[in-house]
């Protein structure tokens, strides 16, 4: 008998696995940029709207389970974290404030610099 600690040690193996597989079919490095430190490699939606599939799906690891039982299709991309949300604010998934100047200490800090 595993125990409920042997159970989440074998579902974090297992979406390991999951994981591992779905980088291999798509490169294994970033499209844009070519980054591959497997800590940073995101699987994106060429099309976007992949938060939408997630929260539909119940999971990431759904999501990977999808894409390999389709047998890796080309809807999807890998991208490294930085290049993920560079493509999302260029898509405009995101919201983009503008900058507003904080108050530190006595002085205007502004995301772009300081000044006094
Ligand atoms: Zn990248």
């Amino acid at each position: 008998m595993k125990g409920a600690y042997g159970q989440a040690e074998v579902n974090r193996r297992s979406y390991r696995k999951l994981k591992e597989s779905v980088l291999q079919a798509y490169g294994g490095k970033c499209c844009r940029c070519g980054f591959d430190d497997r800590r940073a490699l995101q699987v994106d939606h060429v099309h976007g709207g992949g938060n939408r599939q997630i929260r539909k799906l119940g999971g990431g690891a759904e999501v990977l389970r999808l894409i390999r039982k389709l047998n890796y299709p080309m809807d999807y991309q890998l991208l490294c974290a930085n290049c993920n949300w560079i493509k999302r604010y260029e898509a405009q998934e995101v919201a983009v404030c503008p900058p507003r100047p904080r108050i530190v200490t006595g002085k205007v800090v502004c995301p772009g610099g300081l000044y006094v």
